[in-house]
């Protein structure tokens, strides 16, 4: 097998097919309509082995991996997913490995209602890059930049298990409770990015990121862009059982919400008015969501209390995932 039959055979049809492409995988270059009045948000994202996933992942969980990251970035603008490209760098023909990869791939394309349109496939350590666009109205894109001094904030889902789950895989946190382990590991290996919530939070919300790489890191994002502080109340943080259970103490649960990455929730900032429609919106799509604290007008301060007083941690933890 070639390079031409590989993508034949596994990519040529693995994916949910859309009226708006044209021109799909077997040409140059992909053609596609963006429908009028539409603006197109484009993401990207690479994940690589030993840095975004474990050496023992199956092929299954990377593809997941792969369209969730890329899923909640779109979801995080507001837009609605429509296409993706797959760059992927693989070291050997592992059909076996390559069945797995885009037969989950297929059944994520189906779920999402987008469609495969084009990619690369080159011989390398394995690495797989997803390009995935969407569509959001001009009014209602949604960025990191529009919070205002009295804004709430607000967290999508709970925080941390990915976090957890993580250092259950790499033997740092014990978990004896099968079902606990199995949510906290799966909550690492399959995010489920919160696309409906996006799109419910356009023109509601005044800004709005995905929490990758930490909650402390990515608020500050929004602060540092918005020029606003913001006042989290970690008491309020939304822990779920599994990982309250399973951790030493509050603080250890702090940490993980505060620190670790990969949970892939929304967390955006509404203003008073529209507080109560946002709160409705989202209990009508069943999307879970948690008043954590407030933007205040102390540009780029953040302010940590428990139980009303300051808090800081105990050990000099670094502030979230950083590359370099
Ligand atoms: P070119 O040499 O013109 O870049 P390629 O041989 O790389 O073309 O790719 C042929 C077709 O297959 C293109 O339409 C490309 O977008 C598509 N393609 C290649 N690899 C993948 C992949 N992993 N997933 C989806 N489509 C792919
Ligand atoms: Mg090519």
């Amino acid at each position: 097998m070639n390079e031409f039959s590989l993508i034949k055979r596994y990519f040529a049809d693995a994916s949910y097919v859309r009226k708006d492409v044209l021109v799909g995988i077997g040409d140059d270059a992909a053609v596609t309509k963006t429908p009028e009045n539409q603006m197109l948000a484009t993401t990207t994202d690479t994940l690589v082995q030993g840095v975004h996933f474990l050496p023992n992942s199956t092929p299954q969980d990377i593809a997941h991996k792969a369209i969730a990251v890329n899923m909640s970035d779109l979801a995080a603008m507001g837009a609605e997913p429509s296409w993706i490209s797959l760059s992927m760098s693989v070291p050997e023909l592992d059909e076996e490995w390559l069945q797995g990869f885009s037969e989950k791939l297929k059944q994520l394309t189906e779920y999402y209602s987008i469609q495969l349109i084009g990619g690369d496939t080159v011989k390398g350590p394995l690495s797989i890059t997803i390009t995935a666009q969407g569509f959001v109205p001009e009014q209602s894109i949604l960025t990191r930049s529009g919070a205002k001094n009295g804004d709430w904030l607000f967290v999508t889902g709970t925080l941390g298990d990915a976090g957890a789950g993580l250092d259950i895989l790499k033997h740092d946190l014990n978990v004896e409770d099968y079902e606990d382990k199995q949510f906290l590991i799966n909550r690492h290996r399959r995010p489920s990015p919160r696309v409906i919530a996006g799109t419910v939070l356009r023109r509601l919300a005044t800004s709005c990121i995905d929490v990758s790489d930490g909650l402390l890191q990515d608020v500050m994002h929004i602060a540092n862009t918005s020029d606003v502080g913001v006042i989290i109340n970690l008491d309020k943080l939304p822990i779920s059982g599994a990982l309250g259970r399973n951790v030493a103490d509050l603080e250890q649960a702090l940490t993980y919400a505060c620190i670790s990455g990969d949970d892939y929730e929304l967390l955006f900032t509404v203003p008073e008015e529209h507080r109560t429609t946002v709160q409705t919106a989202l209990d009508s799509y069943s999307v879970p969501y948690t008043c954590i604290g407030q933007m205040t007008g102390a540009t780029g301060k953040l302010d940590l209390r428990l139980d009303e007083e300051p808090f800081e941690f105990k050990e000099p933890y670094a502030k979230g995932y950083q590359h370099f």
